[in-house]
């Protein structure tokens, strides 16, 4: 019989709130977050095979590994390991199709390891619930339970505990891609150092902004976006400030640097600004490329299973 592959495709997040708190003890920073999902996704493709191998395509697929570094393979020896299977032995090969950018700020390792757990739940056959598989994506980074969940969510921790939250209506998105990607942890290193010397000043409470979702108006959302590391991305990459002013002198209502950043993130009126927002900002110069996107979208779904049960 020919071994069936399954494909999830998985969305993209931006942090609509970040509130980072101080460093804790163990190196990890507190956070009070709001993730929406949008319409940017990658695909993963999981099917039965001898040789256990991983094969990226697409966006920025050139800076992705594709060995035992890659969190989608992260994901593989986790559940094989749960599921008493050898995680060297695996017996899956893995094709990623990236659309989310790489080192972007919008969790695209993360998707691509919540989209390889719920492929496997399928492929083996391993019938585990939502939760559960919830609780292997904590396991396997902060932002990974919310790539599984999708939508719109609070979360707090690491930002791996959720609660969903109420958005009314669907919100469009431009989202800039810059040149080179951003390693997370010099961003928030950077912001400590910020810190240290002159007392950044923070993201407010994040109740305005749950009600500002729950109305469904872009406009009042546009004035509570809020990111804590907005200021240590820009000042490790200056250009972003050039890219932030772009958006919003082409029609945008706001713009953010997307969790860690650089990716930028502009909130528009409707899905008609977002296509003029977008034209003009990709004839500006300021970034690599330009996507139209919306949110909130649902968490990682299986796309394809073609299997006669
Ligand atoms: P986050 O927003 O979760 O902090 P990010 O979106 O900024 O993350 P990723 O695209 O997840 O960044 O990539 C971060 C690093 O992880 C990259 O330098 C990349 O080499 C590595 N990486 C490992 N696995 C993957 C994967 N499946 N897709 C993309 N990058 C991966």
């Amino acid at each position: 019989m020919v071994p069936t592959p399954i494909t999830v495709r998985v969305p993209a997040k931006v942090n609509l709130h970040l509130a980072v708190g101080d460093a804790r003890p163990d190196g990890y920073h507190e956070l009070v977050t709001v993730f929406q999902a949008l319409s940017l996704t990658d695909e993963v493709t999981v099917v039965p095979a001898d040789e256990p191998t991983i094969e990226v395509h697409g966006e920025g697929a050139d800076s992705v590994p594709t060995g035992p570094s890659n969190l989608a393979w992260k994901a593989v020896r986790l559940l094989a390991e749960r599921s008493d299977r050898d995680p060297e032995e695996p017996g899956v090969a893995l094709t990623i199709n990236k659309g989310i950018p790489v080192a972007g700020g919008m969790a695209g390792g993360s998707a691509d390891a919540a989209a390889t757990l719920l492929a496997l739940n399928a492929v083996w056959r391993l019938e585990m619930g939502r939760d559960e598989l919830g609780a292997l994506a904590a396991e396997l980074g902060s932002d990974v339970p919310f790539s599984l969940q999708g939508g719109t969510a609070l979360g707090t921790g690491r930002g791996e505990r959720l609660v969903p939250v109420l958005a009314r209506h669907t919100f469009h998105w431009v989202i800039a891609l810059d040149k080179r990607g951003l390693e997370t942890p010099a961003v928030y290193g950077e912001l400590d150092r910020l810190r240290g010397e002159s007392g950044q000043s923070r993201v407010g409470e994040v109740e305005p902004l749950l009600e500002a979702l729950a109305s469904g108006d872009p406009r009042q959302l546009a004035l509570l976006l809020g990111n804590d590391l907005q200021a240590s991305a820009v000042s490790l990459r200056p250009g972003l400030r050039r890219t932030l002013r772009a958006g919003v002198q082409a029609g945008a209502l706001a713009g953010i640097v997307s969790g860690s950043g650089p990716t930028c993130a502009f909130l528009c009126t409707d899905g008609e600004a977002a296509v003029r927002v977008a034209a003009e900002l990709s004839g500006a110069g300021v970034c690599r490329t330009v996507r139209v996107a919306q949110g909130p979208v649902p968490g990682a779904r299986v796309v394809s299973d073609d299997r006669a049960d």
